[in-house]
């Protein structure tokens, strides 16, 4: 397959961005646990501390060794699951899922874990990431007779595990299945007696080795869910590894030539992860202070306070603050109850949405020069309201500064950026930018910059987004409700793709 640029520029303006949100959306969190009697409380314990990676749905699945015990359902974890629940979920081992949609709609069908009765015994899958080959390998497993379920991506995986042992028997199911797939994944999957944890050759997303005190082995996207139930962490799964545990205790299984590229997600250390978690023996809170000390050292401005757009600001800003020798001011106050508006969307409640997030506590600001401090700028709307209310409450001058560069590109490793013709920076040069904020400056971390301050080098991350440089081919027709459109239309997904590239070549 060839790269492709992944949607043809638009020539959208930040005058017609009118949405709320102002943050690409979370993908989804996995947790997996081995070996303890109270796995399922763990585990709901473990998805908690994941909710920030997905509030669409949630599910758990555990064993007993004999039976699956499933629980899934919409929302946010503590509204799925009660006592009267967990108690339900009979076992030692359990996996579990936060999910925010990236492919397939938000529905309760397509929620995770997944779980299939084969041929093989019961399998269960908890996916993170996007797979970029999803649309060909359905077709492929579908016209062999494979009846799928969901319109997710992940379910690909699960028909492939299900497929029939080849002489090398189950493992070799496991590494093959592995490798028919492409594009971003970290799985927890779990058998009637093995828990099993995958990352994709490139590492894309993260995955980490926790162990409990009586021994009970534990998986989990980032480490701040190894920290709730005081698991102590080991290590990360290695890009390409998979882990297998089971009664005879972990082993490890390198899927993939050694020599793969790697592409973690830099936006893990800029935005998604939370700065209690360690990815790649960095902790993400101080990456995110050495960020913004960073741009300090880049954007050298005369201020009188640095405020940080809570809370994906708040480390950068006291980065900025501490390099910089500004004072930090928290002018900000973040209404933490804020849930999705069902009110019409239209530009008079639009601007309600956006201001009832935050709050500013104009006496800090009245008189002074301000410099707000801020992770990412996407459609530009959330951010002219700040400086439109710093403006408001009589800020003298308003500096925007940027923890990471301009997002130039989508994302096609399961991050729900809008399309290209939506992201400010791609359609509009820096002074439009500036401009239509109503910023006195704007300043955006360098690369360089952002990934110095990760600590790691620059050929160990995907930064597809800001240079379009995508280290995993991938097809350009895919999008997230491909397989919903498939089936509405009952065509095949060749006849499908087919009618897209007309549509496309029209336009
Ligand atoms: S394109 Fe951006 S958001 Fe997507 S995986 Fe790469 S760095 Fe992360």
């Amino acid at each position: 397959m060839q790269k492709k640029s992944p949607s043809p520029s638009g020539s959208g303006s930040p005058q017609s961005a009118g949405h709320v949100h102002s943050h690409p959306k979370h993908y989804c969190g996995v947790f997996g646990i081995y070996g303890h009697p109270n796995a399922a409380e763990l585990t709901y314990y473990g998805l908690y501390q994941l909710q920030h990676r997905g509030q669409e749905s949630a599910g758990i699945v555990s064993t007993d060794g004999r039976q699956f015990y499933v629980h899934r359902g919409m929302g946010l974890v503590p509204n799925i699951f009660n006592g009267e629940v967990l108690h339900t979920l009979i076992g030692s081992s359990a996996i579990g899922h936060t999910r925010y949609s990236t492919t397939g709609s938000s529905n309760l069908v397509n929620a995770q874990p997944l779980t299939v009765d084969c041929g093989k015994g019961k399998i269960a899958i908890g996916h993170n990431g996007n797979l970029t080959n999803a649309a060909a390998l359905r077709e492929e497993l579908e016209s062999r007779g494979s009846i799928f379920q969901t319109t997710v991506d992940s379910e690909i995986i699960v028909h492939l595990l299900a497929l029939p042992a080849g002489s090398g028997g189950h493992e070799s199911t496991l590494i093959n299945a592995v490798r028919r797939i492409e594009g971003a994944y970290s799985l927890v999957i779990l058998t009637e007696n093995e828990l099993i944890g995958v990352r994709d050759p490139h590492g894309f997303r993260p995955l980490s080795i926790g162990r409990m005190s009586n021994g009970a082995f534990v998986l989990a996207s980032e480490t701040c869910a190894f920290d709730l139930i005081q698991a102590e962490f080991i290590r990360d799964v290695e890009p390409g590894e998979i882990v297998i545990i089971d009664t005879n205790g972990l082993r490890s299984v390198q899927a993939f030539p050694e020599h793969t590229r790697r592409a973690f997600c830099i936006f893990e250390y800029v935005y998604f992860a939370r700065p209690d978690s360690n990815i790649s023996n960095r902790n993400v809170y101080r990456v995110r202070v050495d960020m913004g000390r960073q741009l300090a050292r880049e954007h050298r401005i005369e201020a009188d306070i640095v405020v940080p757009v809570p809370d994906s600001g708040n480390c950068a800003a006291l980065g900025y603050s501490l390099e910089s020798g500004i004072p930090f001011e928290m002018a900000f106050v973040r209404n933490h109850y804020v849930g999705r508006s069902f009110l019409q969307p239209s530009q008079f409640i639009r601007d309600f949405n956006v201001r009832v997030k935050l709050n500013l506590i104009g006496d800090l600001v009245r008189g002074k020069r301000v410099i707000i401090v801020d992770d990412s700028i996407v459609r530009g709307t959330t951010s002219k309201a700040r400086v439109t209310s710093l403006k408001e409450a009589g800020a003298k001058e308003v500096h925007v500064l940027v923890s990471c560069p301009p997002h130039m590109n989508p994302c096609v490793y399961g991050i729900d950026f809008p399309e290209r013709s939506k992201l400010m920076a791609a359609t509009n040069t820096h002074e439009e930018i500036r401009r239509f904020l109503n910023a006195d400056s704007l300043g955006y971390l360098s690369l360089d910059g952002m990934v110095a301050a990760t600590g790691h080098p620059r050929n160990s991350f995907c930064l597809a987004c800001y240079d379009g440089q995508y280290p995993v081919a991938f097809d350009p027709l895919m999008d997230k409700h491909i397989m919903e459109r498939r089936r509405a239309r009952g065509g095949g997904l060749g006849l499908e793709l087919a009618a897209e590239s007309r549509h496309q070549r029209l336009l």
